[in-house]
Parts: structure tokens; sequence; C-alpha cells
């Protein structure tokens, strides 16, 4: 099945499962504004606490924090928000569409490269265990004159990414012939730069009131708070700030599902250290990132990292942790090394000092900053991508969410063979003994096997059914999700069965 058409199934599927759902939906909807349903908001949280942990509980030196959305507006003055958060935005006049000029390009380039890698496909299957995929490259003439392409488009693209031209930027789609999806035309406006904050007033008085934004970023909200964290801890240089909260962007191309969203949740690690030492530590972050994300088990192969064309104002360097979507490879982590720039700006803009001071040198600085900077929302489609899986079985189809058992919405669900005989209640029992552990659920109605394909379609990855022999000798069947297969186990032993496959210990210990 083509990925697009995977794709759509899997949006279907998360509404008709309670994972997601449009946001004012009866209102008929509200543009890239999504709602979490009753199994989304669990995988959300599990997401979440996996963050959070392996960041506060696995290091001694990141403390986390809890920061406001509203700030003082001058935050986003210092931080260049005000002045430089834009987006390079081009019109087509036939369709009446806008997009990122800057996504266009990139979609062009993207298209270069699936040409290069199903050439290296194909000659793989050809040459099979004999294929030298670099020789290939090196020589096969499409494959050459494609990588030129691409080297040449990629080049002038960062050149007018770094040098703000946006008339260079209009140029390159109309020499790449680059259509609008939509008209099919190439009747394309300037480029212009749109800023991607929302504002509102804070106050109630027409001249009291106070221009004041919805944060972009939650990074602002720990950069200003540096110096408390940093006293109040006693906390030594390197350390980190963890913090997970809403963003908010005015996205003018709001595409994919939840991928790019007008609010969202961010995931966000600042690292303070020693100015100089700070490509080490980038370094250092790429990996244990990245780290993360494999523990999850989805394969390798479905990761790159990618290197920022174009360095943020306040970057000296930036990588992006990207994922094989349905929809190709895309972005779910930006990594940063931030410099000085922003605690310098809030000394400049705040007239206070934000330095450390370092008893060895003897000496005060402003700490230089490593940014690790995750979409909560981004790597919940990460993980519903990869674990949603189509079966065909002997005489019938499953659809199935293969979630790592620690993220899993519900961890098990109770099943009385019949609604008779005592095992309803010897069901709910089992319940109430494992309920402070697992998020369990209990469900009496249809056959056992409609029961274990709607556990299967949400991901659950035990079931344990109780049948007439349970009254008989405590025992009950477990069956395992991704296998289906079953076993016989006792009562007491579900606990430790299930406590070891839900640990996110396992995945800790992949870090
Ligand atoms: P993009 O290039 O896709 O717009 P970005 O580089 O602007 O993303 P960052 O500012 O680095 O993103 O934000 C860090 C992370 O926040 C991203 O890697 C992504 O996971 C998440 N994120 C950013 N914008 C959105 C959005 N509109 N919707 C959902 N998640 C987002």
């Amino acid at each position: 099945m083509a990925q697009e058409d995977i794709f759509k199934k899997l949006v279907a599927h998360c509404k008709e499962y309670g994972f997601v759902f449009q946001s004012s939906e009866i209102y008929d909807g509200l543009g890239a504004v999504y709602d979490y349903g009753q199994n989304g908001v669990e995988l959300k949280n599990n997401i979440k606490k996996y963050w959070w942990d392996s960041m506060v509980l696995l290091h001694e030196n990141v403390v986390g924090l809890d920061s406001a959305i509203f700030m003082h507006p001058t935050i986003w003055k210092a931080s260049g928000h005000v002045d430089a958060f834009n987006d390079p935005l081009i019109d087509n006049k036939d369709s009446k569409k806008r997009y990122r000029a800057d996504v266009l390009i990139e979609e062009q380039l993207a298209k270069i490269e699936d040409k290069i890698n199903k050439e290296i496909e194909k000659a793989a299957k050809r040459f099979g265990d004999a294929f030298n995929e670099q020789q290939f490259r090196e020589t096969n003439l499409r494959v050459l004159e494609n990588q030129q392409k691409w080297d040449a488009l990629h080049n002038r693209f960062a050149k007018a990414l770094n040098d703000g031209n946006l008339d260079e930027l209009r140029q390159i789609i109309v020499d790449e012939e680059i259509v609008c999806p939509i008209s099919g035309t190439r009747n394309w406006t300037e480029v212009r730069q749109f800023n991607l904050m929302f504002s509102t007033e804070m106050g109630s008085t027409a001249d009291g009131a106070q221009k004041i934004y919805l944060r972009p970023e939650t990074a602002q909200g720990i950069f200003v708070n540096y110096l408390n964290v940093q006293k109040t801890g006693r906390m030594k240089i390197p350390f980190g700030i963890a913090q997970i909260g809403k963003a908010f962007r005015n996205e003018i191309v709001a595409r994919q599902f939840i991928f790019r969203m007008r609010e969202f949740e961010q995931m966000e690690m600042q690292f303070f250290v020693k100015p100089g030492t700070e490509l080490d530590w980038f370094e250092k972050w790429k990996t244990t990132r990245m780290n993360w994300h494999q523990a999850l088990g989805f394969g390798a192969e479905n990761y790159r990292f990618h290197v920022h064309e174009k360095l943020a104002h306040y970057a000296n360097a930036a990588v992006d942790v990207e994922y094989k979507f349905p929809f190709g490879f895309k972005e779910v982590e930006g990594i940063h090394s931030r410099t000085d720039f922003d605690l310098s700006q809030h000394e400049k803009y705040s007239g206070k000092k934000i330095r450390y001071f370092d008893p060895e040198l003897n000496d005060s600085f402003v700490p230089f900053v490593v940014e690790t900077s995750i979409g909560v929302d981004r790597m919940f489609l990460q993980v519903l991508s990869a674990a949603y899986c189509e079966e065909q079985l002997e005489n019938d189809m499953r659809v199935v969410l293969k979630i790592p058992p620690m993220l899993a919405p519900v961890k098990l669900a109770v099943l009385p063979l019949v609604k008779k005989d005592g095992l309803p209640e010897i069901a709910r029992q089992i319940i109430d003994d494992l309920k402070f552990e697992f998020n369990c659920q209990y469900d009496e109605k249809d056959s056992i096997g409609k029961r274990y394909r709607r556990q299967d379609a949400i991901g659950t990855p035990f079931c344990v059914t109780v049948d007439n022999q349970t009254p008989e000798d405590n025992s009950v069947t477990i069956r395992y999700r991704d296998t289906m297969t079953q076993e016989r186990v006792s009562i007491s032993e579900l606990s430790g069965i299930i406590g070891k496959q839900v640990s996110y210990k396992n995945l800790f210990a992949k870090i």
C-alpha cells in the first residue's frame, strides 16, 4: 500500500479509537489545532514521562521547571522573535494558496534525493550481496548527474537563506519550475516575511493594556529563570534545565495532521556550559538524543541527522533528528548550540547580570547553551507511524498498534470469557489488584476475538482472559499483542510479567 494511503488510514484510526480529534469539531473545526482523546492523552503522558525521566532522573545535573506561557513582552524583543521570527512566504496567484518558500525548495531537494535513492535501491536489488553503494554513487551517471543537481540547488538555497535574499528564493522557485500542487501553475507572487507569534492584550483599560505574546518556544522561560534555578538549586556548570509546555506559532502552512500545529507542546532542555566546551557538549547530546529515539526499537535506518542549511541568528551549530514518516524524512527534534546569545541579550535588555561565578577560574562568565528541543506531538506521530500495522491473518485482518509496551495507553485488558459463573467478579478483582500499577481496562462485551481486536487497535500489549478453569486453580491466559501467542499463568504472576515489560528501565538501559 502506498505510504500516503497508510497515512490517511492512520489519521482515520486516530479519530476512530480516541487518540486525536480535530479541535472544535462540532463547529467544523479550527485549522491546525487538535485535541487528544482518551487514548491519545495516555500515550502523550507516557511519551512525556519517558522524556522527563530520561532528562531529570538519569542526569543528576538536570533539573525541571514549569514557567508561565505569558511572559514580559521585552523577552521576545531580547530573544529576537519580534524582529526575526519570520517565515518567507509565497502565494500562488491562481489557487490563492500560500506556501513557505523554503519548504517548497526543500521538497524539490527531496525529490532529487528520492531519484538517487531509487537508483540505488534498484541496483542493490540487481547486484544483491555484491552491491557496493559507495562505488555505485561514484560511478553511476544518472546518480552523479542528480547529485550534481542536488549540490548546486542546495548551495544556492543555503546562500539565499543565509543572505536573507527573498528575491533569490523566488528566483530559485521560478528556475526550478516548481508548480503549485493545487493549481499546477507557476504564477507566483513575491516572497514576503511573516511573523509567527500570536499576540493578545493583558490588562483591562485601553491605555493600560499591554501587548503580550503567546510563547513560540518554551526555551525563553528557562533562560529568564537561569539565575533563580542556578542559585536556589546551587547548580554547578555544566547543568541543564528541562521543561515541557505548550508553544504557539501562527503557522501559515499547517499540514500533515499533528505534524505542524498552531498550538503544540515542546519538551526542551537547555544545558549551560563553559564557553569553548559547547561543541563537545553538542556532540554528546546529539548521541544521547539519538539513543533515546532509537531505544524505542523503530529501526535505526528510519532516523538520520540533518545539518541545517541556515543557522538561526543565535546558533553556532545545529542539527535536526529526522524520522522517516509515511510522508518522508522530517524533523522531530532540533539540537542547537545557542552560544551565549540568549543570556547576553537578557543581560542587555533587563540590565541584570546573568553570569556564573567559576571558583576554579576565580572569574565569572555568561554560560553558553546547548539545547535539545523536541515536539511532543511530532513524537506522538512518530510512535503511531511506526506502530501502525495491518496484518493479514488466516481468515481475518487485524489492525494493530505495536506501541512499545511502556508507552501503550492501556497496558492490560482483563476479559471474562463469559458474563456468568463468577468470572466477571474474578476479572474485576484482578483489576482492583493491579490498577495502582498499570492502566487496566475491563471488557466483557462481544466474542473474545472481537475484544482482542479492539485491544490490538489501541495497542494494548497484554490481554488476560478469565475462563472456567480460573475459579479452580487461579490461572488465566495471557495473550501477547505482537505474536498473538497465549500462555497459561497464575494470577499472582501477572504483576511480575507485565511489570517487567512496561518498565521504562528497559528503555533507559539503552540510552
Ligand atoms: P520546522 O522547521 O518544522 O518549522 P522548527 O525548526 O521551526 O520546525 P524548532 O523551532 O527547532 O522547530 O522547534 C523544536 C521542535 O518543536 C521541532 O523539532 C518540532 O518537533 C516541534 N515543533 C516546532 N513547530 C511545530 C509545530 N508547528 N507543530 C508541532 N510541533 C512543532
